[in-house]
């Protein structure tokens, strides 16, 4: 008899991975959170634990481990009331590098993202005036000798303060001398720390949750030539071949998130007494636990099924979307049903049900909103006309 069972997978990396986030308890977060500050200690801890460098191959130093791990380490941080998104873009960025970068930038840069001398948490595509129409980015970097001149701004550029490197999308080629529209796009990996001051500057965001985004403007920044990965005006394409990993640990952390919301609200509603009987005994109060539960159960099984298929080699797009979709909306169903359920207690700090219900919020909306989801599979799943072109 077979059986399937995801949260059974990875046992032990999900064990180490629960213990270092024991060190991290809820008054961490809150504080960062009141200050909006990085998660510093959180990160090296992880990095220390070879957790962030799962997805590099042994012979650069890290562990060779596939998605399915890595989703398992995100979604295990989330479930533990902690907090990937200051650190998860290492795993998926670094995918560009590894598959497209030549030897010597494997050489240089994959080794030292793995020991944690280096960090690569900055992905630069979004722009102010392109949104999720990543075509329409107006950043260009011009060949000059053996460097680009790099001009523009990118917008939600997420850890940029906190990164040593980044990897940028950017315009090598205007868009009418392209013979496709998903060409003239070039990807390079840049050290952003060296450029800050010199080119580059960076503003933070201040949003509803404590995610350290910035606006990254690009003034004349000049970058080596050597910047480049793989070949010029290929970019999108390599960004695209990272997306479906990006969707996965994403949709890995939400089934994470609402795996906490549902065992904080089912205690809650054991344990809280009104009208001289808990909360809990009352169907109103457990229906929406356990509607949440079935959703996050099927959600769980199509992460883990999408993973699964790009562990096998496939470029599962319709799964990765659908689970990015499905988790993202499982966890904040849970997030609802966990905060009615405790009432007012719900929107008090020291409970962190508010704060990560303003957490997993993001994830209707990034790395790529809900509605985009549709769009994508209305097309590629059900060949209807593409609307988003
Ligand atoms: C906190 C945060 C962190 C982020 N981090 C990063 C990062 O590190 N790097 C990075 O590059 N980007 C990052 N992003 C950007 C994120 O990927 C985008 O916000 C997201 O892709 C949506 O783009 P947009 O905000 O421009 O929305 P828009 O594209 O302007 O869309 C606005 C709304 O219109 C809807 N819409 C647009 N077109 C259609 C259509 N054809 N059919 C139906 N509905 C449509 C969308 O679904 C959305 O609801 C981050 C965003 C946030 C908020």
């Amino acid at each position: 008899m077979t059986s399937f069972d995801p949260s059974a997978d990875n046992a032990a990396i999900r064990e180490g991975v629960a213990q270092v986030c024991a060190r991290f308890p809820g008054p961490y977060w809150r504080d960062l959170d009141a200050r909006r500050a990085y998660p510093d200690a959180f990160v090296k801890a992880l990095t220390e634990g070879g957790y962030l460098s799962a997805m590099i191959p042994e012979e650069y130093g890290g562990s060779g481990l596939n998605l399915s791990a890595a989703a398992a380490i995100l979604e295990e941080i989330h479930k533990n009331g902690c907090n990937a998104a200051a650190c998860h873009a290492q795993m998926y960025t670094m995918g560009a590098v590894l598959r497209h970068g030549n030897a010597e930038q494997k050489r240089k840069y994959l080794p030292r993202i793995a020991e944690g001398s280096l960090r690569l948490q900055a992905f630069g595509v979004t722009e102010p005036t392109s949104g999720t129409d990543t075509l329409a980015l107006r950043t260009t970097a011009t060949r000059e000798g053996d460097a680009y001149v790099v001009n523009g701004q990118k917008i939600w550029t997420s850890r940029a303060e906190h990164s040593d490197l980044m990897l940028l999308l950017a315009r090598t080629s205007p868009p009418d001398e392209a013979e496709r529209r998903t060409e003239g796009l070039s990807v390079f990996l840049i050290d952003l720390k060296a450029l800050v001051g010199s080119g580059v500057t960076i503003k933070p965001i201040r949003t509803m949750m404590n995610h350290a985004t910035t606006e990254v403007f690009f003034d004349q920044a000049r970058i080596p030539a050597s910047s480049l990965i793989g070949e010029e005006g290929k970019g999108f394409r390599y960004i695209l071949s990272g997306m479906n990993a990006e969707r996965i640990l994403i949709a890995a952390e939400c089934i994470g998130d609402a795996k906490w919301f549902l065992a904080k609200g089912a205690a809650y509603a054991r344990e809280r007494v009104v009208f001289r009987r808990p909360i809990g005994a009352n169907q109103g109060v457990q229906f929406p636990l356990a509607r949440a539960f079935a959703h996050a159960l099927a959600a769980e099984a199509i992460v883990y099924r999408a993973a699964a298929m790009y562990d096998a080699g496939q470029n599962p797009g319709v799964e990765a979307n659908s689970a990015k979709m499905l988790a993202a909306d499982a966890s904040w169903e849970a997030a609802e049903a966990c905060l009615q359920t405790h009432g007012g207690f719900g929107f008090a700090e020291e409970y962190d049900v508010e704060r990560k219900f303003r957490e997993t919020r993001l994830y209707q909306v990034a790395p790529i909103s809900t509605n985009l989801i549709l769009c994508f599979l209305a097309e590629r799943a059900l060949g209807l006309p593409k609307s988003y072109a």
